[in-house]
C-alpha cells in the first residue's frame, strides 16, 4: 500500500504517534470503508470522528431533511441548511472537516429490499436510526451480509450500546427478541444532545478498534449510560441458539440467554 502524502503525515500526526495505529493503522484506515445509517444525533458524531481519523470511504445514509427541531442534537448539520436533504447537510460539513475522505450520498430509507445492497460494499456498519423497526431491519441484513454491526440506541438520559460480530456474538434480535404481533415503538421520551454525542463517540470508537484490529469491543457485552446519575453498567450477554436470524444451520450448543434493555 502507499505511503501518507506529507498533507496526511501532518493531518494524522496525533494518531500516527500512537503504537496502536501508527502509519500502518493509518494506512488500514484510509482502505477501510464504512456505512453510517442515519445523520441524526448519535450518527452526527460518528461522521464526523470517522472523517476526522481519515477512513477512506463513509456511505452516509438518510431520506430526511434538515428540520429545525433537528439541531439541539445532530451536530452535522446548520441552520442555514434547514430543509437541505441531510445527506448534502452531512457531505457539505464532512468535505470541510476532510476533503480525503470520499463519501457516498444515499438518500433514501433502509428496508428490508434494499438493506443488503447497501451494506455490501462497506467493511462495518454503524446503526444510528431512531426507530426500532429499521434497526431491526439492518441487524437482519448486516447477519446475513456477515458485515460487523455498530449499535447505540438513546432514549432521555440513558443510552445503550453494543457490538456485533455476525455468527460469532449475539445479534441485536438475540438481545432483544422481535415480538411477534407487530413492532410497538416506544414512548418517545425525548433526546438530550450530549447524551446522543456521549453514545455515537462510542460507536466511532468502536468501528475504529474494528477497523484496525485493536482492543477489545463491546462484543457480548451490552453497555449501559445513565448519565444522570453518570453510572456506567454492562452485562454480558450470549447468542441465543434458537434466535431467528443468526441461529447455525448446523446448531449451536450454547444456552439462550436474553438481555432486556431495563435490566441496569
Ligand atoms: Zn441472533
Amino acid at each position: 500500500m502507499s505511503e501518507l502524502t506529507p498533507d496526511q503525515e501532518r493531518r494524522y500526526n496525533r494518531q500516527l504517534i500512537m503504537p496502536e495505529i501508527g502509519q500502518e493503522g493509518q494506512v488500514r484506515l484510509r482502505a477501510s470503508s464504512v456505512l453510517v445509517v442515519g445523520t441524526g444525533g448519535l450518527g452526527s458524531p460518528v461522521l464526523f470522528y470517522l472523517a476526522g481519523a481519515g477512513v477512506g470511504r463513509l456511505g452516509i445514509l438518510d431520506d430526511d431533511q434538515v428540520d429545525l427541531s433537528n439541531l439541539q442534537r445532530q451536530i452535522l448539520h446548520r441552520t442555514d441548511g434547514l430543509g437541505m436533504d441531510k445527506v448534502e447537510s452531512a457531505r457539505q460539513a464532512l468535505q470541510r472537516l476532510n476533503p480525503d475522505v470520499a463519501l457516498d450520498l444515499h438518500k433514501c430509507r433502509l428496508t428490508e429490499e434494499n438493506a443488503s445492497s447497501l451494506i455490501a460494499p462497506y467493511d462495518v456498519v454503524v446503526g444510528a436510526v431512531d426507530n426500532l423497526a429499521t434497526r431491526y431491519v439492518l441487524n437482519a441484513a448486516c447477519v446475513m451480509m456477515r458485515k460487523p454491526l455498530v449499535e447505540a440506541g438513546v432514549s432521555g438520559f440513558s443510552g445503550m450500546a453494543t457490538t456485533i460480530i455476525p455468527t460469532k456474538t449475539p445479534c441485536y434480535h438475540c438481545l432483544f427478541p422481535r415480538p411477534e404481533a407487530g413492532l410497538q415503538e416506544p414512548r418517545y421520551k425525548g433526546i438530550i444532545g450530549a447524551l446522543a454525542g456521549l453514545m455515537g463517540t462510542i460507536e466511532a470508537l468502536e468501528t475504529i478498534k474494528l477497523l484496525l484490529g485493536q482492543g477489545e469491543l463491546l462484543t457480548g457485552r451490552l453497555l449501559f449510560v445513565d448519565s444522570l446519575s453518570m453510572g456506567f453498567r454492562e452485562i454480558d450477554v450470549e447468542r441465543n441458539p434458537e434466535c431467528p436470524i443468526c441461529k447455525d444451520e448446523n446448531g449451536t450448543t450454547r444456552s439462550p440467554s436474553r438481555a432486556s434493555p431495563n435490566d441496569h
